[in-house]
């Protein structure tokens, strides 16, 4: 939990996930799951989230800090997920 805060309170990234896997690093919102409660968009301040339509959306996936996934405890719905870094 401290190194993952250390990332999000500098941004240092982790070393990207392998090129062959074709998943982008970052939050994929469970919409079955969302309450729409904003909280992990009020936590995170790299504008990974927004608010479109009145509906919080993953924006800016491309601008989440590598292995921080902090934002997963915050969401009290389970409604985040994260790619699996120990995948090949
Ligand atoms: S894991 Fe969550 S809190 Fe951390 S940078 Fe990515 S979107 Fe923001
Ligand atoms: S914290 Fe969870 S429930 Fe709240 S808007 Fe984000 S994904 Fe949805």
């Amino acid at each position: 939990m401290l190194s993952k805060l250390l990332k999000f309170i500098k941004g240092e990234k982790d070393k990207p996930l392998d090129k062959n896997v074709e998943e982008t690093w970052g939050p994929t919102i469970d919409y079955d799951r969302c309450k729409n409660c904003a909280s992990c968009y009020n936590f995170c301040k790299y504008d990974v989230y927004a608010i479109e339509n009145g509906r919080v959306v993953v924006k800016n996936k491309s601008n989440c800090i590598e292995g921080c996934s902090l934002c997963l405890d915050v969401c009290r719905y389970g409604a985040l997920s994260f790619p699996d870094q120990n995948k090949t």
